[in-house]
């Protein structure tokens, strides 16, 4: 039998300190307190198998969001999975720009294109509850994560399987936000820390030799159909884009066109606004 506290310093011995507790207090289902007050309890054998495939699993390089099941996002808890990218906090300066763009309207029609595990369209409607919220995702799979976030959070988004704006007809909206795949095909991170475990048509366009901004493209092409007059459209992007994403917005005939940094002083989202 070995304790818990034993448990913790064993596997801190083969990945980092914090992930291993992490690790240790979720199939212990424990918290850290608990873990510093009763160090002594035991796991049973099962429970210790258990750590040592997730230990094992972080030491080969798997993101501990996916290890867990679990990444925050907002202050939120989000269940995550292989089918999605894993949440970025430079992720809920598209959230606070959302808000800030629809706070005069009653009850805004807003939809996230490529939600993913769908923590952007989630948080939105636990923001605004007034809001009707659509998110759309062309991943099977990733619908599904995104469906059991809103149920985790009672939050009422409808969920659309399609690629970017197919499922949608010809409905206009006050806001459309988007976090697209924007990373270039040939960029070497794609290759670092835990981006291979990431869905890569999360990620990248997959365009070879190509910009990152195929699917920045379609979105911004479809504003001037697919927004409501006054309406905004708000997009994330890569910390180099920021210019050319501002191009394609005055492109599509947007204005107010402009793009704001992330607390890495970044560029890191861009919008305008159809007038
Ligand atoms: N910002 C993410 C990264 O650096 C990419 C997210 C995305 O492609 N939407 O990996």
């Amino acid at each position: 039998m070995t304790s818990i506290a034993e448990a913790w310093r064993a596997a801190s011995q083969r990945i980092d300190r914090l992930d291993a507790r992490l690790l240790v207090e979720s199939v212990a289902g424990c918290t850290h307190a608990d873990l510093i007050a009763h160090p002594t309890r035991l796991l049973s054998a099962d429970l210790l198998a258990r750590l040592d495939a997730l230990v094992k699993r972080r030491a080969s390089g798997e993101p501990l969001a996916y290890v867990l099941r679990s990444a925050a996002f907002y202050g939120l808890e989000f269940m995550v999975t292989p089918a999605v990218l894993i949440p970025r906090p430079e992720t809920e300066l598209l959230v606070e720009l959302a808000m800030e763009k629809v706070r005069l309207l009653s009850a805004p029609r807003i939809v996230d294109l490529g939600t993913g595990s769908g923590v952007v369209a989630v948080t939105l409607k636990l923001l605004l509850p007034e809001a009707m919220i659509t998110a759309v995702d062309v991943s099977p799979g990733a619908l599904d994560v995104a469906r059991v976030n809103a149920r985790g959070h009672t939050a009422d988004v409808r969920l659309l399987l399609g690629d970017w704006y197919s499922p949608l007809g010809d409905e206009r909206f006050d806001l459309i936000v988007a976090n697209p795949p924007y990373v270039s095909d040939d960029d070497p991170h794609l290759r670092q820390n835990g981006l291979p475990f990431e869905p890569q048509m999360a990620l990248t366009d997959g365009v070879v030799g190509g910009d990152g901004l195929a699917c920045i493209r379609l979105i911004a092409g479809g504003a001037a159909s697919h927004l409501l007059p006054g309406g905004w459209m708000l997009i994330e992007h890569g910390y180099d884009q920021a210019a050319a994403v501002r191009d394609l917005l005055h492109a599509e005939g947007l204005r107010e066109v402009t793009s704001w940094a992330d607390l890495s002083r970044v560029e890191r989202v861009s919008g305008g606004c159809l007038r």
